[in-house]
Order: C-alpha cells, then structure tokens, then sequence
C-alpha cells in the first residue's frame, strides 16, 4: 500500500518535548503535506522534501525552494532522518470528535482505516448509501435492508427488505401443482413435473404397439389389467420391426458398395398387355455395372414353357458375360393409386463361385439369367394402371466394389507442322485414364440409336409369338418402345 496523504499539518503533531519541531521537519516544504517517500538535498542544510516535489525542482534547475542553496542531486534520507520520520507521533485526525488516539504516521493510515471510532464510513452492502461514524456502522449493517439473506430454498442471497415477499417468486419454493394431484414442487420444477411426473396428466400406455391414452396414475392398473392385449399388439410390433430388418438387410449399402440404379420403361403397356401371349417379353437394352453387361427381361404373361409357369408374370435380371458374385438390388414399381412405388429387394449369386449362405442349396443361374422378381409381380398383370400408360420399372443395384484399374490407352505419333488455327494436336505421350464401369456404358448412349427390343421366346412359343405380332399392330409397337433410360445417381 502506498502511503497516503492525510493533509497532515504541525497543529496534528502531538504536543510532547521534541515532537512538534521534527514534525515540521517532516512536512515538505513544496506541498506542506507529510513528505511522501522523501529525499535529502545536498544544500548547506540537507532540506527534505517529497520525491516528486524536489524532482521538480531539480529538472526546472531551481535553487533549494527553502534556502536558495545550490542543488546538485538528492539522495535517500540519512539514519538519522529516517529515524526521525518514523518516530514524530501525530494526534487522530478525529481528535476533534473525542478519538485519543496517538502513533506515526504509518500507524495513523491503519488506525483511520481499521478502528477509529470516529472515522465516517459507507455501508458496503449493494444499494445502501447510508453514511455513519464507524461505531454505529457495525450496527447498522446487521440491520441494513440491503444486507444479503441466503433463501434456504433457491440458495440465492435475498435482500433483507424484499425477503418476506421472495416466497411469492422464489424458482425453488415449493408449490402445490396446478392439477391437484397433491405432490408440492419446487416453482421451477411445474412444467417438468406436469409432462413427466403428475398423476393427473395424460401419457401414452408404455407397452410397445399399445396406443391407450390415460392418466399417468392409472397407468399401472391398465397394464395388469390388459396383459393379454398387450401381448398381441407386442407381436404384432415384433413381426413389423422383423420385416423392416429383413428389408434394411437386403437393401443397405455399405460405403465399399458400387451403386447403379437403371430404369426400364415400357410405353402403352396396359393396351399391349391384352395382345401380348405367354412366352413374349420385353428386353431392355444392355448396360454395363461393374464392367459387365446385364439387361432387364420382363414376362408380362409368364415364359409360356410348361403350364406350372404360364401367365405367371416374372422380371430377371441377366448377367450376360460371366458375371461371377453377389448381388442385391431393390426393383420398384410406381403405380397409379399407390402411395408409395412397389419395391422388392433381392440377392441373387451369379457365376462359378461357391454360392453363400442360405442360397447355398440352390442351383446356379443358367447363362446369367436370373429371375429377381417372380410372385411379386402379378400386381403388374391386371387392373394395374401407370402414369400415362407407361411402366416403368427402376431397378437398384449394390455389389461389392470393385477393385478400379485405370484403363491404359495407347499412343501414336501424329505428324505434320502446327496449324496456325484450332487446337494444335499433342504428338506422343501416353494417357492412362481412370473409368467408372457403370460410366463406360453411359459413353455410349448418345453415339448409339437405342438397340431394338427383341421379343424373347422359347421355341415352343415363337409361332404364336410371330402369329400374335403379325395380328396384332400394337403388339410390335410396344415391343419395340422398349428403351432404356439414363441411369441415374441414388
Ligand atoms: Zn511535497
Ligand atoms: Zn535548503
Ligand atoms: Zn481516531
Ligand atoms: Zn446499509
Ligand atoms: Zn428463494
Ligand atoms: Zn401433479
Ligand atoms: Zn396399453
């Protein structure tokens, strides 16, 4: 703590042999206040001033202020002088208002501070401006109405003169609930308690696939009450969630999957349906996934080779150049009156390697002709209606990733002299371009007119087939409408 100025003059110097004249001595001649950290000159008589006083004076190159003397520099107060500052006794400055006090300069800064009866001091609670001498001041702080009062309930401190009326607002005091169910919460606590806790509020029975509403409290006695009830509607719920499983396994994909998704469409297919025989299906153009060529085949009216599988409508999916692993996929179908496409999932083994699982015991597709869909498509037979007419079947398809090398690609050596206009040809060099499987099939739709559908037949079937597209105009027009849309992204 710095010292303080205390406006301290020879009249406070109590009045006891010496004192009152080395008081003077330690009153700064520049200020007239008790010298603060104070210097000694080097005039004849070592007058001793404060620091800041005399460090004026010797930058202004003045005199001794009290003798005129010659200054040079100051230096620290000798022993002697600083025995002296320490030991002039100054009365209290209250001596006035009966305060006796006696001691040094030093002592007189605690003595003001710290005990002087008489010394005036503020109120230090927040909002008081009341003033008094230090003796009725402890008094009046157990009093004071701004003083701080700790509420048991929130633990916030409350001023003594608002605190009789804190309960009426106080977050942690306890009030009864607003729908009488008899429990007291803390104020802040009501909303929480009526959505989660009150009795008298309403909530959902908590048994899975239950939709009850009832009160909270008379929750417990429905569900004793309902027990077989409860027990249809879990199945029920166990049977929906073990459908979504079986959807979501066959439908995930994994972030190693390659994806491609194709659409088939088919123009007018409800009128070419009523034409159409056992045996004839609709092709669609090939595409390439994971550098392998498939295709979509639709049998609207079954393969027409034997009676088990005729007018069973069936969709396959053909791997036509040794496509060898798993696939999955999801065909789904959109439909006129439907809120939602019809969507089948499926995981069909292609190819030599040893099938997985419970497909194990099954026979490997003939040539990559796989059917994907078979009983799933009757929806497709009758009374089916598609916007504008068209059927059009989106087909997804997931597979393991594929390891992609870059394709290498050749180069020649072009000649003749750069032309003066246009691009001027690179000569030599190698490319190596990286190609996405499903992006070299896309390369070719614009360059090639769309391939022309074939009617598929068995031999059995090929006469009625011809016999029906000789009788039947709409038949072949259909047939060939067939195309095969831009795949698009998931
Ligand atoms: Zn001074
Ligand atoms: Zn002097
Ligand atoms: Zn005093
Ligand atoms: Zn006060
Ligand atoms: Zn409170
Ligand atoms: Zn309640
Ligand atoms: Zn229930």
């Amino acid at each position: 703590m710095p010292p303080k100025r205390l406006g301290l003059d020879a009249s406070l110097a109590v009045d006891v042999g010496e004192n009152k004249s080395y008081a003077e001595m330690t009153l700064c001649p520049v200020c007239q206040d008790f010298a603060d950290t104070p210097r000694e000159t080097d005039c004849s008589y070592r007058h001793m001033f404060c620091s800041t006083c005399i460090s004026q004076v010797l930058n202004a190159r003045g005199p001794c202020p009290v003798c005129r003397g010659n200054i040079t520099k100051v230096s620290k107060l000798s022993i002697m002088n600083k025995n002296m500052f320490d030991m002039v006794k100054w009365k209290c400055l209250n001596h006035e208002k009966r305060c006796t006090w006696t001691g040094s300069k030093k002592e007189l800064e605690a003595h003001l501070d710290n005990v002087c009866p008489e010394q005036e001091g503020e109120c230090p609670h927040e909002g008081c401006t009341a003033k008094m001498r230090r003796a009725l001041l402890s008094d009046h702080k157990a009093v004071c109405e701004h003083r701080l009062i700790p509420c048991d309930y929130c633990t916030q401190g409350i001023p003594a003169g608002a605190f009789d009326d804190h309960p009426t607002t106080c977050i942690g005091f306890p009030v009864e609930c607003p729908k009488k169910c008899g429990v007291f919460v803390a104020r802040s606590r009501v909303t929480h308690h009526l959505e989660n806790d009150c009795g008298e509020g309403v909530t959902e029975c908590p048994m899975l696939g239950c939709a009850a509403r009832m009160k909270r409290k008379d929750v417990a006695h429905h569900v004793r009450s309902f027990t077989q009830h409860h027990g249809m509607v879990l199945s029920e719920e166990v049977k929906k969630l073990k459908k979504q499983v079986f959807h979501l396994s066959h439908t995930a994909v994994r972030d190693h999957d390659d994806c491609f998704s194709v659409m088939m469409t088919v123009p007018n297919y409800e009128t070419t349906l009523q034409a159409l025989v056992p045996g004839m299906s609709f092709c669609s153009e090939d595409f390439s996934f994971q550098g392998h060529s498939f295709n979509l085949i639709l049998w609207p009216r079954g393969k027409g080779r034997d009676n088990r599988q005729a007018e069973k409508t069936e969709l396959w999916l053909r791997a036509s150049d040794g496509y060898e692993g798993v696939l999955k996929g999801v065909v789904s179908i959109d439909m006129v009156g439907r809120q939602h496409p019809a969507t089948f999932s499926f995981q069909k083994h292609y190819g030599e390697a040893q099938p997985l699982g419970q497909d194990a015991h099954r026979r490997r597709p003939p040539n990559g002709l796989t059917p994907i869909c078979q009983t799933v498509l009757e929806t497709l037979r009758q009374n089916a209606t598609f916007h504008n007419g068209t059927l059009k079947i989106l087909l997804k398809l997931t597979a393991p990733a594929l390891n992609q090398q870059p394709i290498v690609v050749g180069s020649r050596t072009c000649g003749g002299p750069i032309r003066r206009r246009g691009v001027p040809r690179p000569i030599g060099g190698g490319l190596v371009a990286g190609v996405n499987s499903a992006g070299l099939s896309l390369g070719t739709d614009g360059a090639n007119p769309p391939a022309a559908a074939q009617a598929e037949a068995p031999a059995a079937a090929a006469a009625a087939a011809a016999a029906a597209s000789a009788s039947s105009s709409s038949s072949s027009s259909a047939a060939s409408s067939v195309s095969l849309s831009r795949p698009s992204p998931y």
